[in-house]
């Protein structure tokens, strides 16, 4: 089993991860195939705005249409590719298919900076940075218009070296957020030196805003973010009350299924399109 201490030290114990090895094994044999036959599939979640209600951004996340399984969610692909070397591929996929995202909803007119989430193994490759500059020249995309998302967890792998490719990255003119803050165990001083733009604050404190210690362990993070001068993103928020209590600390923007679920491409566009671009609470 895996146990993982957060932030709020608890525990978080997964019992089917036995059970799934197997499974998850077969799985990552296809995953090259999968690749090759277009069997992944980026879908697309909207982040609001808090002061001004604006969608100006979205998270990319993978979604596997498996001939025989159907859909596979990535928490069934994702770890175990990490862990076999075989996630470079998959990242440097889903990192051009929202470079040429990015370009087609500039092209449309939509301002919409694209966040692709990459792993603790790509920032530890020596070669990751060089491949994801070929991919800009080979798209011709702003790397302006694109946010990377790295765990917490990540950053704190091989400091040295994760915060030299950060630099590269953010010298490219990327975009960098924190993912899952909270559950890592970076340092305050570290972090404090990471050049990165963005926090996002993990969704399971945002299960917690319920409590008066949830509001007040968020408001903490909400507070250090500012202080890192960080935009601080609320993920996972699923309820109007959830809603109100993170734009009551302060939070700069909103991702969750209270605003809407990761969608296809398509389904995106027609949604966006419904609500002008921008979101907020039913009256
Ligand atoms: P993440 O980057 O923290 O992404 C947020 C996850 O929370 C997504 O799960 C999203 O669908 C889900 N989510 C968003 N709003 C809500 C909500 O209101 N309630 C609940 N219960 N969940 C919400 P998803 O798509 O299953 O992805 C899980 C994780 O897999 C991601 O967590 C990320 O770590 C990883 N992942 C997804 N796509 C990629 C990818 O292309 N590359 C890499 N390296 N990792 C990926
Ligand atoms: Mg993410
Ligand atoms: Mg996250
Ligand atoms: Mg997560």
């Amino acid at each position: 089993y895996m146990a993982k201490r957060t932030l709020a030290n608890f525990m978080v114990y997964d019992a089917h991860q036995e059970e799934n090895r197997k499974s998850q094994l077969s799985l990552l044999g296809e995953l090259k195939t999968a690749i090759e036959q277009h069997q992944l599939v980026a879908f697309y979640q909207p982040k609001v705005n808090l002061q001004d209600g604006y969608i100006n951004s979205v998270e990319a996340l993978v979604r596997w249409q498996h001939p025989e399984r159907g859909w596979v969610p990535p928490n069934q692909f994702i770890p175990f590719a990490e862990q076999t070397g075989k996630i470079r591929s998959l990242t440097l996929w889903m990192l051009r298919e929202c470079m040429q995202q990015s370009l087609r909803w500039n092209a449309a007119g939509r301002q919409l900076r694209v966040s692709v989430n990459v792993s603790v193994s790509d920032m530890e490759d020596p070669g990751f940075v060089s491949l994801v500059e070929c991919l800009l020249n080979e798209t011709g995309a702003n790397a302006q218009d694109l946010c990377l998302e790295i765990t917490e967890s990540a950053v704190m792998g091989e400091p040295e070296r994760v915060m030299a490719a950060l630099r590269r990255l953010r010298e490219l003119g990327f975009k960098l957020s924190i993912d899952d803050f909270g559950t890592g165990y970076s340092s305050l001083a570290y972090l404090s030196r990471l050049p990165v733009n963005q926090l996002k604050i993990d969704r399971s404190f945002i299960l917690r805003l319920h409590e008066a210690e949830g509001i007040q362990i968020a408001r903490a993070i909400v507070q250090l973010g500012h202080i890192l001068k960080l935009e601080v993103v609320a993920e996972g928020v699923e309820s109007a009350e959830a809603w109100q209590t993170v734009s009551s600390l302060g939070c700069d923007s909103v991702q969750g299924y209270l605003v809407a679920r990761p969608m296809p491409q398509a389904e995106f566009d027609a949604w966006f399109s419904a609500c002008n671009g921008r979101w907020s609470l039913p009256a």
